[in-house]
């Protein structure tokens, strides 16, 4: 039987992309040689749709000491692939393999007096010594422990750090405004963040690291950095407050290129409805583009285009000088989508095509597609589909 791993779109990852951004943003948490303030990459989400393992290698490459996920799953498989540098993991639920966790030394974040209570009986039966980050809620109304409970929380971990059973070595938080640095809750949350750090410290922990700030706040609010910093969506070259600045305004490259080929090119003539539904009607005689990807792939339906006057998310067609940015016509389907090329189009199929990448050569970025769709960059490069291949280059080593 023969198999192929063809596939007719590809997500290109430029590592030496994620290797210049993570050093940006050190550069960012560290203006100067009295701030000492360290770099967690997160790498969850399969760094943001990057791929694990060469993304987190890249941004260790760049500076970060320190890697985080969400998922204990991917912290445990950065371990097993021999990433020696901290990991922090942090979002469990009752019955998780902390004894892998403590096996594997890597840092646990405890958000609940459950979850305090597994990583004790964990520390017991392993024989380990935990090495917990104690989650707060500041104000985000999420995950972590709200600051009144916050007392008696820490009686209880200091008493388990008495026995040897763990570390107190973080206190750590998460904002809700920080891409809107203005926002009175920034430092509303920093206010709080302060108390509990306060709290811990009176309760008997020794902190190795205090940490709040995601990408906005690393690139917007120096207040926030404290002793490590905790960056997602820059470290992949995308601005995680796009109404203050893109990529370049803060150093950053976009890491992923997402390209395919044009499938079919055919000449169809006017008031032609376009995919399903005939969301799009051609204006005139015409030539029609077939790009073979869609929703399975990641695009968002809430992309499509409707009707000449509404064009839906950015394509790339033709490369060098004879590229054109053209939009979606029509729905996005679930494997593929339909570009109007119009009347005198010289394309071919076979013409290359991408749907977003540096967006140096004025083609489309994935914040592009973003407001396409109404939604955030960061959901445009995580929901790529598990199908689309993942091309790993390295232009800084690769010349
Ligand atoms: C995802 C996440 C981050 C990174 O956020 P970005 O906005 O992508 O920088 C930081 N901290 C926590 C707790 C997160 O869940």
């Amino acid at each position: 039987m023969v198999v192929s791993t063809y596939y007719p779109a590809r997500a290109v990852v430029d590592l030496a992309a994620i290797r210049s951004n993570v050093r940006a943003l050190v550069g960012c948490a560290r203006p100067n040689a009295d701030r000492t303030t360290q770099v967690m990459a997160v790498v969850k989400a399969d760094a943001y749709g990057h791929g694990l393992l060469p993304s987190a290698r890249a941004a260790v490459e760049g500076g970060a000491t320190w890697l985080g996920t969400a998922q204990v799953s991917e912290a445990l498989e950065l371990r097993a692939a021999g990433v020696s540098v901290r990991l922090l993991t942090w979002l469990y639920a009752p019955g998780a393999p902390i004894d892998a966790l403590l096996l594997a030394d890597i840092d646990v974040s405890v958000a609940a007096p459950w979850a305090l209570a597994e990583v004790v009986a964990a520390a017991r039966s392993t024989g380990r010594t935990a090495r917990i980050h104690v989650k707060v809620d500041t104000g985000l109304g999420r995950n972590g422990l709200e600051i009144d409970d916050l007392p008696a929380f820490l009686r209880d971990a200091v008493a388990a750090q008495t026995d040897g059973l763990l570390e107190v070595v973080g206190i750590w938080s998460h904002f809700a405004f920080a891409d809107e640095p203005a926002h009175p809750t920034v430092l509303a949350q920093v206010d709080v963040f302060d108390r509990a750090v306060r709290l811990a410290e009176d309760a008997g922990a020794h902190l190795e690291v205090r940490h709040l700030a995601n990408s906005a706040a690393t690139l917007t609010s120096p207040r926030a950095h404290y002793d490590l910093v905790r960056p997602g969506l820059a470290v992949y070259g995308l601005s995680p407050v796009p109404q203050i600045g893109g990529p370049e305004e803060f150093g950053l490259v976009p890491a992923m290129t997402l390209e395919a080929s044009l499938a079919t090119v055919k000449r169809v003539p006017g008031g032609r409805g376009v995919s399903y539904a005939h969301a799009y009607t051609t204006p005139s005689d015409t030539v029609l583009g077939v790009v073979p990807i869609g929703y399975a792939d990641g695009l968002p339906r809430h992309a499509s285009g409707h009707l000449p006057e509404h064009p839906g998310g950015p394509v790339r067609v033709g490369a060098g000088a004879a590229a054109r940015t053209l939009a979606v016509a029509g729905r996005v389907c679930m494997d593929q989508v339909v570009v109007d090329l119009g009347p005198g189009a010289a394309e071919q199929a076979g013409d290359p095509v991408v749907l977003f990448g540096t967006g140096a050569d004025g083609g489309p970025t994935a914040e592009d597609w973003a407001q396409a769709a109404g939604t955030i960059s960061y959901e445009i490069t995580t929901r790529l589909g598990a199908r689309v291949p993942r091309h790993h280059v390295d232009t800084e080593t690769a010349r």
